[in-house]
């Protein structure tokens, strides 16, 4: 494991975010949070963590972050997350992701900050014929969330080309869990992902729920996702950064666990877990989902020796 690092976390007090800042901390490392609040919650934000309020693309404050702190590393989630959001509403996507992105790696360029690991998302690939998903798949997103990513990932690669910089990007499959230790978990509201709301159903925070799609060509006709634990994907964070640190070349791996689950699935899995019958109504295709998003992701075991 590196030594003590110092590493500012964009998204800190996110779903993710968080988690990562408490597998910092478990590792040793000192994390500093930036966040500006638009998600993220107060009650996810760690002990005795330095906290600094604003949006990434805002050089006012990275400037005054950069002054304040000599980072080793920037690992950047903050960012917006919700797939039907940004078909109706791309701008929001390709501002606050994508400008906000190629802002924020200006100020660590500015900054003479060399390691950088970024959030992506298997997002970025869309439909793909293929079963598994390895990260040479051409990329070709259905929605502006992914598209906003895969933008932000071509900036990095070509600053990195550039500049003083390694990255290690992350695409995350469809990430779900909270902190063991109960520190951490997801609070985002409205619910718009599977698990959670298919959990707010069975504790009584709603009344029914939808499953958007039943005549995709899989299995029973429902999408399929590769769901990664978030304490294994903090854990592949911790990973990439170390890697890093022992000055690894630049790379970009899948995040997620190889083996793919139908919605149906998902949700009998929940009525299993949780004893309770789902009330459930079958809906039409929501618009940009892909029919099955599965990660081969032996890079991310092979080359970061990540094990979940
Ligand atoms: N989904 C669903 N009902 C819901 C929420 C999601 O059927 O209330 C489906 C969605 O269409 C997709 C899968 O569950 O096929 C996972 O969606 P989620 O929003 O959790 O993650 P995404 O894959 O869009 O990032």
């Amino acid at each position: 494991m590196a030594d003590k690092l110092k590493v500012l976390v964009t998204g800190g007090a996110g779903y993710i975010g968080s988690h990562m800042v408490f597998a910092l901390l478990d590792a040793g490392h000192q994390p500093v949070i930036l966040d500006d609040f638009s998600t993220g919650h107060d009650a996810l934000i760690a002990p005795n963590v330095p906290v600094y309020r604003g949006n990434v693309g805002d050089s006012d404050v990275t400037d005054k972050l950069f002054a304040e702190h000599s980072f080793d590393a920037v690992m950047h989630f903050a960012a917006s997350i919700i797939v039907p959001e940004s078909v109706s509403n791309p701008l929001k996507y390709y501002l606050n992701n994508t400008v906000s992105t190629a802002r924020l790696i200006r100020a660590c360029v500015d900054a003479g900050i060399d390691k950088f690991v970024f959030s992506s998302t298997a997002a970025v690939y869309g439909n793909q014929d293929a079963g598994l998903i390895a990260e040479d798949a051409p990329c070709q997103p259905e929605n502006p969330y992914g598209a906003s990513k895969l933008m932000s990932e071509q900036i990095l690669r070509d600053v990195a080309k550039a500049h003083d910089l390694s990255y290690v990007i992350l695409r995350y499959f469809n990430v779900a869990g909270a902190d063991a230790a109960g520190r951490a978990g997801q609070l985002s509201k409205p619910a718009t992902h599977l698990i959670k709301i298919a959990v707010e159903l069975v504790t009584g925070q709603r009344d029914s729920m939808q499953v958007f799609g039943t005549d995709y060509s899989t299995l029973d006709g429902t999408c399929i996702r590769d769901y990664i634990h978030v304490s294994d994907l903090s854990a592949a964070h911790v990973a990439a950064l170390d890697y890093l640190v022992a000055g690894g070349a630049s790379l970009t791996a899948n995040c997620g666990y190889g083996r793919g689950a139908s919605v149906r699935e998902v949700l009998a899995s929940v009525a299993n877990v949780s004893g309770s019958k789902l009330a459930i109504e079958n809906a039409p295709r929501r618009d940009g989902d892909a029919a099955s998003l599965v990660a081969d992701s032996s890079l991310l075991r092979d080359r970061l020796g990540w094990q979940p």
